[in-house]
């Protein structure tokens, strides 16, 4: 049975939060001192996400999974997870910051992790300290050469563009993918920042950041994107594609085909969504698998039509980015 929403879209898109900690602090995410982290017996074990994607994958269709966090790296024994989520035969992802991946890239491969999207913000050290707290640029580095080394490809990087802080390498970012063949998605800042330091001025638009790449690479757009986040031009010489995510300037939720579910079992149909459903309580109450599969189906059956980031009733959701899992 499809998951189909009040608008008439097919939910074929899971995104399960391993854990809601994290090694960095990027402050476009989580305050310096780190939030409060959820109690160990308040996550989902591996036993309960396992269930919670079965239901999704056997019941409901859905035909893609991605881990994230948090730091899903951060998550003890994750391959173990990976090779259970495996065996459900869909495609199945993760977003890292990549600090991890030179010792575990082959053991989640090796599981059966299929694609990889690593964060990386900055190519420069300090900056690179700066927006993440940790002096980690060159692990982050090589963690990318870990990843396409253990046969993930194509490898995409995700980097979150602010204004005043990273938008004067956007072109040097483009350049790296293109060097180092990875794909380059830049993401316009929203506002889930824990700090609430999140302004409309410091959103670098998609228009823009096609225009400082376009200026240097020729690039022509990739149409149909589908339900994919992403817009992606081809390099006109051939040297591979790079994506933007416009969330903010160009929101895409008529296509939203994705559901969230975050490290301690809450279940959300948007990211900016401020009502969550708690299937962690209903299935430590005992409920049988119809009973979590109804409450699931009611979930869906408020999604919103989209967000409302550009206007003025958009209320920022109580958890930040790192609690929602990205
Ligand atoms: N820790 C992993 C990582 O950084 O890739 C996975 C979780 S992180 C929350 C997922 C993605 O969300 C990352 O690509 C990150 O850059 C992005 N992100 C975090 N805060 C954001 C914000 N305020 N606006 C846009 N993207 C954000
Ligand atoms: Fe951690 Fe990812 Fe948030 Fe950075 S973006 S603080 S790496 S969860």
């Amino acid at each position: 049975m499809d998951l189909i929403d009040p608008f008439g879209r097919t939910i074929r898109d899971l995104r399960i939060s391993v854990t809601d900690r994290c090694n960095f602090r990027c402050t476009y995410c989580m305050p310096e001192e780190g939030m409060k982290w959820v109690p160990r017996s308040e996550v989902l074990t591996f036993e309960e996400i396992e269930r919670l994607a079965r239901l999704f994958v056997e019941r409901f269709q859905v035909d893609g999974l991605r881990l994230t966090g948090g730091e899903p790296t951060m998550r003890a024994h994750l391959p173990v997870l990976v090779h259970k989520l495996a065996a459900l035969g869909v495609d199945l992802s993760m977003t890292t910051n990549g600090s991890t991946l030179r010792h575990m890239a082959h053991e989640l491969r090796d599981a059966g992790l299929q694609r990889l999207n690593i964060s990386l913000d900055t190519l420069v050290r300090e900056k690179f300290l700066q927006m993440t707290k940790r002096d980690e640029l060159e692990r982050v580095l090589d963690g990318i050469e870990a990843a396409k080394e253990a046969g993930f490809g194509p490898v995409k990087i995700n980097a979150v563009v602010e204004r005043g802080v990273n938008d004067d390498e956007i072109v040097a970012l483009a350049r790296f993918g293109r060097d180092h063949d990875v794909e380059m998605r830049f993401i316009e800042f929203m506002p889930l920042d824990a700090t609430g330091h999140w302004l409309n001025d410091k959103v670098v638009g998609q228009d823009e950041i096609v225009a400082a790449l376009s200026a240097e690479f020729p690039m022509e757009l990739v149409p149909a994107r589908g339900a994919a986040p992403a817009d992606r031009w081809r390099y006109l010489d051939g040297r591979g594609m790079v994506g933007v995510i416009p969330t903010v300037t160009k929101p895409f939720c008529d296509d939203c085909d994705r559901v969230r579910l975050t490290a301690d079992g809450q279940f959300r149909t948007c990211l900016f969504a401020t009502t969550e459903f708690d299937l962690l309580k209903l299935m430590r109450a005992g409920a049988t698998d119809d009973q979590v599969a109804a409450e699931i189906q009611r979930a869906v059956g408020t999604k919103w039509a989209g967000h409302q980031i550009n206007q003025v009733t958009f209320v920022r959701p109580r958890r930040s980015m790192s609690q929602i899992g990205g």
